[in-house]
């Protein structure tokens, strides 16, 4: 068969192309089996979880949960893709079997959007906080299990990958967060895809199976909704799709291709809203916050006040500052345009400062903890008479850069955040007529959405913040008890706001 791609048709490197790992990736099993290794990385993880000492740091389940895998995704996104969604053990089902998937029904119409996942995602992170997560092995195992029933019970159930697509909070954190990633499936000649009989790459053709996304390779303009899993690849007869590497910024520059959704531009709004939440809920104001909620509101059910912070901060304050941006801007113009309109116009331009935020975040806890994995396997293979390494574990072993490097790395990365967020302001999506000078009185209000966020985010970097899932860095078990009182609590790497801002009591 001829290979269109292989034509040359197109730009850029493609990665499916690659010496050996192009090979790998097209292999029919080749995401099996990457799917079948984070397997036997989950089970580990249950397994620890279940049985194993209950001192997050001291766990697999604490530590590669809650400081590998999220350092590690935001990386891969970064620098590469959706890579997580790629071997995703949760979707095995699908690559094990197509006959369970293609005999299923259809994933209801009304619910073909992401309001599903959004509401998810807000459950997923007040859980997060209220249950302390992060702090227990055993419920991060519980969550795991969850997980692979509600994956493993949808996609039996429906035909597709509707939870891939429509219910997972992970996958869609991914997807927004692949949209600035520097890759992206594609088709090397189209010609190729306007005469092909029968499109398996989205249909499938009875022995592989189609887009379970339902997205069509020539017509993609986004990775949202695409798991790379590759399957249109292995699907289309004339070896014409291509995963090419592209500018990082090259389809938040096309902001008119975003739909016209509002749960799809709210979306971005809400992973960019709780980036910052996320980070507020490990710092000392937090708790503050808290104290003071207690004492005014009377209410002694953390639960409910945990809801009514996170309710605020993930909820009713993106909606209401979204909805003042998009009318400031819409007055400010003078363009005839809805508020839909020009919310969807500007929501891709909150995607690059949302991801540095997440990216400087758990970069943080990354660049901490992440040689944590050493101590905690001698461990773990230590309580199963296995010695590695010497046998007692390195406890000290955790930080992968000094401390002070961290907090100029943060502000450098929510920074360029800002800079290429104010990119995608110049470029959006407004009616034909608006001048020059009318876009950019548009773009006023967006821009001063982005700074909020920029400097909420690095306020908050700036302030002595939880280590989840590590033990306290070197620098910091140092210091006199009574200066980390919370055991867990970092110096990080502002002490000229320490001691004045003080702890909670
Ligand atoms: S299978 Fe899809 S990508 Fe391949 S040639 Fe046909 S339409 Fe194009
Ligand atoms: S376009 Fe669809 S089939 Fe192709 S990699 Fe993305 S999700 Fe998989």
């Amino acid at each position: 068969m001829a290979s269109a791609a292989k034509a040359g048709k197109g730009t850029g490197i493609d990665i499916l192309r690659l010496p050996l790992i192009g090979r790998l990736l097209r292999w029919r099993r080749g995401r099996l089996a990457m799917q079948l290794l984070l397997l036997a990385a989950a089970a580990l993880m249950v397994y620890d979880g279940l049985s194993g000492p209950q001192l997050a740091p001291q766990n697999l389940a604490g530590v590669v949960t809650w400081v590998q895998y999220r350092g590690l995704l935001m990386l891969s996104l970064l620098l590469c893709g959706n890579l997580f969604c790629m071997a995703c053990p949760f979707a095995l089902l699908r690559s094990l079997g197509g006959r369970f998937v293609e005999r299923g029904r259809r994933w209801p119409k009304r619910l073909r959007s992401k309001w599903v996942a959004m509401a998810v995602l807000i459950l997923f992170f007040f859980l997060y906080e209220w249950l302390d997560l992060w702090a227990s092995p055993w419920m991060t195992a519980w969550l795991i299990l969850i997980y692979f029933a509600a994956a493993f019970i949808l996609e039996a159930a429906f035909s597709g990958s509707p939870f891939c697509k429509y219910v997972c909070p992970m996958g869609s954190f991914n997807f927004a967060g692949s949209m600035i990633s520097p890759t992206q499936i594609g088709v090397g000649d189209r010609d190729t895809c306007v005469s092909c009989q029968g499109k398996p790459c989205i249909n499938g053709d009875g022995r592989t199976l189609g887009c379970g996304t339902s997205l069509f390779p020539p017509q993609i303009s986004s990775n949202m909704d695409c798991v790379l899993c590759l399957d249109c690849a292995r699907a289309c007869p004339h070896d014409n799709v291509v995963w090419r590497v592209r500018n990082p910024l090259a389809e938040l520059s096309q902001p008119a291709r975003w739909p016209r959704r509002w749960d799809a531009s709210l979306l971005l709004a809400l992973i960019a809203f709780a980036g910052v939440s996320n980070a507020f809920g490990m710092v000392p104001p937090f708790y503050r916050l808290e104290e003071w909620l207690w004492g005014v509101t009377g209410i002694r059910s953390e639960g409910l006040l945990l809801g009514l912070i996170f309710g605020a901060l993930n909820v009713a304050v993106p909606l209401v500052l979204i909805l003042a941006a998009a009318w400031g801007s819409r007055r400010l113009s003078g363009a005839d345009m809805s508020l839909r309109a020009n919310v969807s116009g500007y929501a891709p331009a909150l995607v690059p400062v949302s991801f540095a935020i997440w990216l400087a975040h758990y970069g943080f806890h990354f660049a901490s903890g992440a040689l944590g994995i050493i101590p905690v396997t001698q461990f773990f293979l230590n309580d199963h008479g296995i010695s590695w390494l010497g046998a007692a574990p390195r406890w000290d072993m955790g930080q992968l850069m000094p401390m002070a490097y961290m907090l100029p790395i943060q502000l450098l990365i929510v920074l360029t955040g800002v800079w290429a967020s104010n990119k995608v302001i110049d470029r959006a999506a407004l009616p034909a007529g608006v001048s020059h000078r009318g876009r950019l009185a548009a773009g006023l209000p967006w821009l001063a959405l982005v700074l909020l966020l920029a400097a909420a985010a690095m306020v908050i970097f700036t302030l002595p913040m939880e280590m989840r899932g590590a033990f306290p860095a070197a620098e910091l078990r140092a210091l006199p008890e009574e200066v980390h009182p919370g055991q867990m609590m970092s110096m990080l790497s502002a002490p000229w706001v320490y001691p004045p801002l003080g702890w909670p009591k």
